[in-house]
């Protein structure tokens, strides 16, 4: 069975992916399926008819490429132009998991959720329908949980420029919400392609932890996928490493919270052998309280020289706001246990705009890093501050951005730079942007189509939104209305890990703490 699995963007940013590559690495064992790998740079030779055509999204600007992915193959763009002589176009990756709705009618099949299981159990149904007409295909392979098939949910809007009012299944037989699947194995993701051509150059990714259990009320990448896992450090951590180690002298550790894994000390002692002493590592941001010398030192071994965790704010306030069970004791701790390690800079990250925040709370961030500057001379420390932006299937998904962020990293930025911290704040017009393509319906295709053609800037979006004026709502409703709890979700279909009620009951927690 001919399939092109495609990575929306350059072969050096695909081959990074670590999703990208497990999920080719599957295809490539079934022996049913013949696969070629297509980037907007390089390909592998393309088979004359594909009858699957698979894409992992990993950022969301890269639906223009996509789209013209699409057009290059002679695939009609959209699912309802397409016919049997068609390949099925399906997509996964954390774009579309996060929220497929902007993408949706792009897509034949989206798959939501993990690909161990999943993966296998769309293919293996796909045979089963292969001769069939596209109707009964998608009929069929709608049946699999994770399989979304956005056809066959009609949307219903109050006004074409209000919300929506209702998502309903087209056909008694379809399920009326798509659940994930969530893989529930101890042997988690390793790099299968280690090349000099990847963004992080020769480097064998290892997945130590997935979701993180701290359930900051903001966080996609705890609340999205949801239990907290391990990988078993015997079946899974060490088999990965003594193979990848044989490939090359560089490891990344990954997972939204690594050094929360149980047996992480183990694996610290296991990289701390004197066989690996020439061993490059990386590894993702940490909790702050398990900063210790032992962590700092192992690091500082092994050619690194910085450390990075999440603090989201230094005004203990916010951190109740947004769950973050931190103390500004254990912040200053974790810079003294950077310095005692070896390490020279501490990079902390903060945001700005989280619901709840005044200025006051803005202060009380400059004025923590300038206590770190002061008592723990020495460290190099940067302070990287995005925006909230709202997400799908967390308690904070009904906020909006915030108007004032951008002046508040603006304020960050002439407080701390007298100190010498360095400040990097993120693009307010990106954050924007996102919050768009987070809270984004089917409407948003048509903005999408639009500023293809206009350039990937925020001022093209706002363009398209003038274009299409009255077809849907302003960029605003989008971005930054809070919307009504009772206001049927963009995602409303598809079900998250946590029912809307449990969300719901995390958010007021959140509004007793402001
Ligand atoms: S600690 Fe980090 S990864 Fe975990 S929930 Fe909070 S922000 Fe997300």
């Amino acid at each position: 069975m001919p399939l092109i699995f495609a990575f929306p963007n350059e072969y050096s940013v695909g081959i990074t992916s670590l999703g990208y590559q497990v999920v080719w690495a599957m295809l490539a064992q079934r022996p049913d399926i013949a696969v070629s790998r297509l980037f907007t740079d390089v390909r592998e030779p393309l088979p004359l008819a594909a009858e699957l055509l698979g894409f992992s999204l990993s950022w969301e600007l890269d639906y223009v490429n996509v789209l013209n992915m699409l057009e290059q193959q002679q695939v009609p763009l959209r699912s309802r132009d397409r016919s049997s002589s068609h390949p099925l176009v399906f997509g996964g990756g954390p774009v579309l998991t996060a929220n497929p709705e902007p993408f949706a009618v792009f897509f034949d099949i989206i798959l939501l959720g993990e690909g161990e299981t999943l993966l296998d159990d769309f293919l293996d149904a796909y045979q089963q329908i292969r001769g069939d007409d596209r109707a009964t295909q998608l009929k069929a392979l709608a049946q699999i949980p994770g399989v979304y098939v956005p056809s066959l949910y009609a949307v219903t809007y109050i006004a074409n420029d209000g919300p929506i009012a209702s998502i309903l299944p087209t056909a008694a037989d379809v399920p009326a919400t798509v659940t994930k699947q969530t893989y529930r194995g101890n042997v988690l993701s390793a790099s299968t392609v280690v090349t000099p051509k990847a963004a992080w150059e020769n480097i064998f990714m290892v997945e130590v932890v997935r979701s993180c259990p701290e359930m900051c009320r903001f966080c996609l990448a705890s609340y999205l996928t949801l239990p907290f896992r391990t990988a078993s450090v015997e079946a899974s951590l060490i088999p990965a490493i003594e193979r990848g180690l044989q490939a090359t002298q560089r490891l990344g550790l990954l997972g939204a919270s690594i050094t929360q894994h149980p047996e992480f000390e183990t694996l610290l002692d296991y990289i701390n052998r004197p066989q690996y002493d020439n061993v490059r590592l990386s590894m993702s941001s940490v909790r702050t309280n398990t900063v210790n010398q032992k962590l700092a030192e192992t690091l500082v071994k092994h050619d690194a020289r910085s450390i990075t965790i999440a603090i989201e704010s230094g005004s203990q306030r916010l951190r109740n706001i947004v769950n973050k069970k931190l103390e500004t004791d254990e912040i200053v701790m974790a810079a003294q246990q950077a310095k005692a390690g070896g390490l020279q800079a501490l990079k902390l990250y903060g945001m700005a705009g989280v619901p709840g925040e005044t200025d006051a709370d803005l202060a009380a961030t400059a004025a923590l890093m300038i206590q770190l500057k002061k008592q723990v001379p020495g460290l190099r420390l940067t302070l990287g501050c995005s925006t909230f932006v709202p997400k799908g299937h967390t308690p904070f998904q009904w906020y909006g951005v915030n108007r004032q962020a951008e002046k508040r990293l603006q304020f960050l930025q002439k407080k701390l730079r007298p100190y010498g911290i360095d400040f990097r704040p993120e693009s307010y017009r990106w954050s924007v942007i996102q919050a768009l393509i987070s809270r984004g319906d089917r409407r948003l295709a048509d903005v999408l189509e639009l500023t293809r053609g206009y350039g990937d800037t925020l001022g093209s979006y706002r363009r398209a939104f003038k274009a299409l004026k009255g077809k849907l709502p302003p960029l605003e409703f989008y971005v930054h209305q809070e919307w009504p709890k009772m206001q049927v979700l963009p995602w409303e279909h598809l079900a998250g890990p946590l029912p809307k009620a449990t969300l719901l009951k995390h958010l007021a927690d959140a509004q007793q703490a402001m």
